[in-house]
């Protein structure tokens, strides 16, 4: 499969992610013909605007319900609030691109986008924080006229194109949030 354009990236990035939301969830091992499936419909879905991303308003209600921690490590101390979208690089001033992280992991991402980040230090992102950078960066890129773009074409993003992430690693290996949440509270699928 080939993927040519901004959009065909980020709908392959939320399929992913919608297949490893469900895998985490059931506790699977590996990925199974089931979790293909819902990647495979909600990709074709996705391209062709048949379907579409969750609303954000999951993701507040569920920073609403999840303890206070930073979402990077987990520390419940030393916590300002943070731009998941760099302000810098243009992210939005609005709740939903504000997280909680801990000073020790705010300065040392510095201003350096969080994908970006996590990825130096070979961190793949948990799923529920990876699903509201990818539901900002789509709800940005439609606002921009971006999705058919080629991406050698792509202008300069306030997300980091470059460090959506294109391949998942298994379920055992990825975790829904950076702290266990119970199995209700993380259910709610993208
Ligand atoms: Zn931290």
């Amino acid at each position: 499969m080939e993927i040519t354009t901004v959009g065909e990236l980020l709908h392959w990035s939320y399929a992913n992610l919608a297949m490893a939301h469900s895998a985490v969830a059931a506790k699977a091992e590996k990925y199974g013909r089931t979790h293909f499936m819902i990647r495979s419909r909600l990709y074709a879905g996705l391209n062709r605007q048949t379907m579409n991303i969750g609303p954000l308003a999951d993701d507040d209600r569920l920073k609403m319900m999840l303890p206070q921690a930073c979402c990077y490590c987990g520390r419940r101390d030393s916590l300002s609030v943070d731009h998941l979208i760099p302000r810098k690089r243009g992210g939005a001033n609005t709740g939903d691109n504000l997280v909680w992280a801990c000073r020790s992991c705010n300065s040392s991402k510095g201003a350096r986008d969080a994908l970006q980040w996590l990825a130096e230090k070979n961190q793949f992102p948990p799923l529920l924080l990876l699903r509201r950078y990818l539901k900002l960066a789509i709800e940005m890129a439609r606002e921009r006229e971006l999705m058919h773009v080629p991406l050698a074409a792509a202008p300069e993003l306030p997300f980091s194109l470059s460090s959506i992430p294109q391949a998942f690693p298994p379920p055992n290996q990825v975790q829904l949030w950076v702290v266990e949440i119970s199995q209700e509270r993380g259910q709610e699928g993208p």
